[in-house]
């Protein structure tokens, strides 16, 4: 049988740190569902779901064949449910990442036993980069471009020349 995980997040937008974790995850899963987490009734994002997706298409077609990038409203632990997923993957940054993540994993658990968290940390080089802070650096006229994919990249200036500020 498969090993099959979902990296479960906003991804708004997809960073190189996110990237370096499904390249990780795939050296110890056999297939990553990179699950945008998205509410049908409200988009909040500075990106659509569907922009988010396809951006993360986009940057990961190499791994085409062991990746698979999904968009789900409600609960993870019933997302996973619904693909046949008993793993989750979360990263993990600075220590102030942990708290909340650990709260999340034992809610999953709560919710559901059958499906467990497992818990990655990306190379020290995306150690701070988180996709808010990108978009406020972006949104400040910063260079952002080592800690993004090109499309990203390209898709962040355009936005951000189109929003109202
Ligand atoms: P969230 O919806 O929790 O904000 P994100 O889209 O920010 O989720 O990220 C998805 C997951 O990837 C989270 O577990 C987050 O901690 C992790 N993550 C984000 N950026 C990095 C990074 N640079 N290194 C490692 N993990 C990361």
């Amino acid at each position: 049988m498969k090993r099959k995980a979902v990296y479960a997040g906003s991804f708004d937008p997809i960073t190189k740190g996110h990237l370096d974790i499904v390249r990780r995850a795939l050296g110890v899963f056999d297939e990553i569902v990179v699950g945008v987490a998205y509410n049908s009734a409200k988009e909040t994002g500075l990106f659509t779901a569907v922009e988010r997706v396809a951006m993360i298409r986009e940057a990961l077609t190499d791994l085409a064949d062991r990746v698979e990038v999904d968009a789900f409203d409600g609960l993870l632990v019933d997302y996973c449910d619904r693909i046949g997923a008993h793993a989750i993957i979360r990263g993990l940054r600075a220590v102030s990442d942990f708290e909340y993540e650990f709260q999340m994993a034992m809610m999953n658990r709560h919710l559901n036993d059958r499906v467990e968290t497992y818990f990655m940390t990306a190379s020290e080089a995306y150690f701070y980069t988180a996709s808010r802070l990108v978009k406020e650096v972006a949104s400040l006229g910063g260079n952002v471009s080592g800690l993004v994919p090109a499309g990203v990249h390209r898709a962040l200036v355009e936005k951000l020349a189109r929003k109202p500020s």
